[in-house]
This record gives C-alpha cells, sequence and structure tokens, in this order.
C-alpha cells in the first residue's frame, strides 16, 4: 500500500499535481463532508383544513384598546391572568354578578397565540365557572379541531364574565363594566390573532355599530393584533348555513397564525 502511495505521488508530482486523493480516508481520519445538493424535503400532505380555503381578505377597521386612566379603573395592578380572574371571581362590576352563579373569566394557555371572544356565559357556563362548556362549546372544540389547533393552546373569554338572564344579549352598559377585564387580559395576553365569535362580540371589542355581515370578511387590528369576526357557535347550531361561510373564516385565522 506504501509503495502504492509513492508510486502515485511521484506519478502527480510528474505531472504537477500537489495532493493525493483517496478514494477510502485513512484510518483516523473523518472523511471530508461531501458537497449536497440543495435541501429539498419532500413536501409533507397537506393539512385537510388548507384545501379551499380562502385567501386572507383585505383590512377593516382598526382599534386600539382605551387608555387605562380613562376607564377609570386600577386593572394594571393586576399583574397576572390568574390575578385578573380571581378579581373577576370574587367581585360584580355590574348587575349581572347579583344573578350568577360562579363569574366565568376565561380560561386557557396565558402563552396562547389564539384568543377567542364570545358574548358571555350561558347555563353551563355559570353553574361550572368556565367558558364555552355547554352544546356551543363542543362545536367550538371541533371547529379549533379541523384547523388544527387543540383547545389547550387557546384561551377563551367573553366581552361579559357573568351570565345575563335567559340568555339575552348583554346591554351596553354591562359590556361598558365588564370590557375593562376584556382589554387588560389582552394586554397580559397579546395573542397573535384574535377571533371574534359572533356579532355581539364583534361590536363590543371594535367599539363599531355595525352588523356581523359588515364586521365579517375583513382582518381588523386590535393593537396591531389581527381580528377576525366569525358567526357565534350557539348561531350556528340554529343554522348550519352559516357553517360553511365560518369554515372559511376560521381557516382565514388559520392562515393569519402561521403567517
Ligand atoms: N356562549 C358564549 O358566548 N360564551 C360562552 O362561554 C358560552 C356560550
Amino acid at each position: 500500500m506504501a509503495d502504492e502511495r509513492r508510486r502515485y505521488l511521484a506519478q502527480q508530482a510528474e505531472l504537477g499535481g500537489d495532493e493525493i486523493i483517496l478514494a477510502t480516508p485513512l484510518a483516523g481520519e473523518a472523511a471530508a463532508p461531501r458537497p449536497q445538493p440543495a435541501a429539498q424535503s419532500p413536501p409533507g400532505p397537506e393539512p385537510k383544513w388548507k384545501s379551499g380555503a380562502p385567501p386572507i381578505p383585505g383590512p377593516g377597521l382598526a382599534v386600539r384598546s382605551p387608555e387605562p386612566a380613562l376607564l377609570g379603573n386600577n386593572l394594571a395592578a393586576l399583574e397576572t391572568l390568574e390575578a385578573v380572574a380571581e378579581h373577576i371571581r370574587t367581585t360584580c362590576c355590574c348587575a349581572l354578578g347579583s344573578s350568577r352563579t360562579n363569574g366565568v373569566p376565561g380560561e386557557g394557555d396565558p402563552r396562547a397565540r389564539l384568543v377567542l371572544i364570545g358574548e358571555g356565559p350561558g347555563a353551563t357556563e355559570d353553574a361550572t365557572g368556565r367558558p364555552f362548556v355547554g352544546p356551543a362549546g363542543r362545536l367550538l372544540d371541533g371547529i379549533l379541531d379541523a384547523i388544527d389547533v387543540p383547545r389547550e393552546t387557546v384561551y377563551i373569554t367573553n366581552i361579559v364574565k357573568c351570565r345575563p338572564p335567559q340568555n339575552r344579549k348583554p346591554l351596553p352598559d354591562e359590556i361598558a363594566a365588564c370590557l375593562p377585564f376584556l382589554h387588560r387580559q389582552l394586554e397580559l395576553l397579546r395573542p397573535k390573532v384574535i377571533l371574534a365569535l359572533g356579532g355581539t362580540a364583534g361590536e363590543a371589542i371594535l367599539g363599531a355599530r355595525k352588523s356581523l355581515g359588515e364586521l365579517r370578511g375583513k382582518v381588523h387590528t386590535y393593537n396591531g393584533i389581527p381580528l377576525v369576526v366569525t358567526y357565534h357557535p350557539a348561531a350556528l347550531l340554529r343554522n348550519p348555513n352559516w357553517k360553511k361561510p365560518t369554515w372559511d373564516d376560521v381557516r382565514i385565522v388559520r392562515q393569519l397564525l402561521d403567517r
């Protein structure tokens, strides 16, 4: 083998070459890394939600939360989501507090990238103190699963934190009294995307008097965070024709999360 190398080097010297190229590395020597072709990982199967998903629509309203001083409260002193939740559970900020069983502050991952906002607790939520755990909640869980966003990874809350009697819509003064909690929750959460469920939630968080039809199909911003408005899951239980447009809206949300 040594002779063979000597002969090869002599031949290389005659030819003006100055290196020896071995087919196999010498013992104890690592092989030089080979230049790799440009990385081309094979495309994985497309997630089901992507097929036929609408493009992300254009901008809508751009709103900012009111200055805490304007709200006349001291919620900035509540430094964690749990502190806000405990405050909601233990105090009443409007007449709804006197008829409630439990305040329903909201729940989920404090590092959630997606925050969902409903209208207000229903009977099951009032009884348990947890948001969206009744029939509308089960439908919502299915919708989240369909866009590959498990419920445990999001944060779910409501515009008003106490159940309006007979599930009526919350009144403007009830919404006004409760909104500061939502603003504080969003300030602490700083999600990537917000999804408002139903016209009441959309109108309240955007501070706009507009119909659901006017609020849908646009990407609004709340303190710069993209915000989409869609149908409330309870409305889908009443009218299944709204499932398809809701499916489109949540697929827009899914794309905003990926952006
Ligand atoms: N409807 C809502 O708006 N919120 C809930 O938590 C449950 C039902």
